[in-house]
């Protein structure tokens, strides 16, 4: 019963946030359920891990998973590392070698060819694919999946190729960053509160920054590059040293190389807070890269976070029977299915302890109990 109810709890914080949210969200909770969150993925990849792939996946009949990675480095990455924990390059091969001895890699075009779906694949299969466009997709990721001969998808933001902007969540991380290697001065926390407006929370001290600096989302820029003016960090001088995105030479390349590539929205923002309008130009517009600057001849899109309270309208105007714009959507809510069919579902991989098996085994067990309540369709209105 205790196993059941856990299975629920994580459910239903899968079904709410999508599970690259639940890692940020984490991150964002007091110290307390932080212990409890990671407690509870713990206990369902525990449960899971006693079963085997070949069991899992005859019990949930789903042959088909969406490992998804942002970075691997074995670098310290300042603007990621206040979000979540990313693999290095040991931890990532040996991630690759466990997936393949329980899947086969396919390639995008294959998942293409059979729309999407699972059941007219022969064998349990994978299709990995990496989030953000980041400069390790080329230059760390793409060379080992090559020497293993495993075929990817990398989505990038259109706004961000050649490093011509930067992520708001990275422009966090880069201040948590700097607020826990310096001292926050008295006149720095006077700055900052002179910046909030009337009504909000009292600013006491550096731990009262970080808080309001964790809650800050896409509609917040402005706030976040002005209390970066107060630390003198200069987002522009970060980005032209570190360049954290690939370029788009280095993307025609992973082109060359026989990887894919699909969009992620302009400049990466929360899809549940937009208008209509606005979510269908940050999709098109990345799209509209892809297919022109790119010039690649299919079309897919991953969402920015979650595609969670993004409507059948959105949907519906994507793929418009007379002349649908994707060919494939992608999602973060783990093994579930879509009322979309072409609309697949992924299981993240960062931020977590454990292994990429141990994380598909959690999911199994996730989508094993899900499909027992009902609760394994994601619906939308
Ligand atoms: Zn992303």
């Amino acid at each position: 019963m205790i196993v059941l109810v856990t299975f629920l709890c994580y459910d239903i914080f899968i079904h709410l946030f999508g599970t690259v949210d639940v890692h940020i969200f984490i991150k964002m909770l007091p110290k307390g359920n932080t212990f409890k969150m990671h407690s509870l993925k713990r206990i369902i990849g525990h449960v899971g891990r006693q079963l085997s792939v070949t069991r899992l996946v005859a019990i949930t009949g789903k042959q088909l998973i969406l490992p998804f990675y942002h970075v691997v480095s074995n670098e310290r990455l300042a603007h990621i590392n206040h979000l979540y924990k990313h693999v290095g390059t040991k931890s990532f091969e040996k991630d690759l070698d466990s997936l393949l001895k329980n899947f086969k890699p396919i390639s995008l075009q294959q998942l293409i060819d059979v729309n999407g779906q699972a059941n007219q694949l022969d064998k349990p299969s994978f299709h990995i694919t990496f989030d953000d466009g980041l400069r390790e997709c080329a230059e760390v990721i793409a060379p080992i999946l090559s020497r293993k001969g495993i075929p990817a998808t990398f989505f990038i933001n259109s706004g961000f190729v050649d490093n011509r902007g930067l992520f708001y969540r990275f422009k966090v991380s880069l201040i948590l960053d700097h607020i826990e290697q310096n001292e926050v001065s008295k006149n720095e926390l006077k700055a900052i509160r002179n910046l909030m407006p009337e009504g909000a929370p009292s600013l006491k001290n550096a731990n009262t920054i970080v808080n309001l600096l964790k809650n800050l989302t896409y509609e917040h820029q402005f706030v976040i590059n002005q209390v970066a003016d107060v630390f003198e960090i200069d987002f522009g001088t970060f980005v032209r040293k570190q360049k954290p995105y690939m370029s788009k030479s280095q993307i025609l390349k992973l082109i060359d190389d026989g990887f894919t590539i699909g969009a992620h929205s302009i400049d990466h923002p929360q899809y549940q807070k937009l208008e209509l309008e606005e979510q269908l130009d940050q999709t098109k517009e990345s799209l509209q890269y892809v297919q022109e600057v790119l010039k690649v001849p299919y079309k897919v899109f991953a969402f920015p976070f979650t595609d969670h309270g993004v409507s059948n309208d959105f949907f519906d105007e994507l793929y418009n029977k007379e002349k649908p714009l994707v060919d494939l959507t992608f999602g973060t809510a783990g093994l579930k299915t879509d009322s979309h069919p072409k609309h697949l579902q992924r299981i993240a991989m960062d931020g977590t302890e454990l292994t990429a098996l141990q994380s598909v085994k959690a999911a199994y067990a996730a989508s094993a109990i899900q499909q027992m309540f009902g609760i394994n369709r994601v619906k939308r209105k």
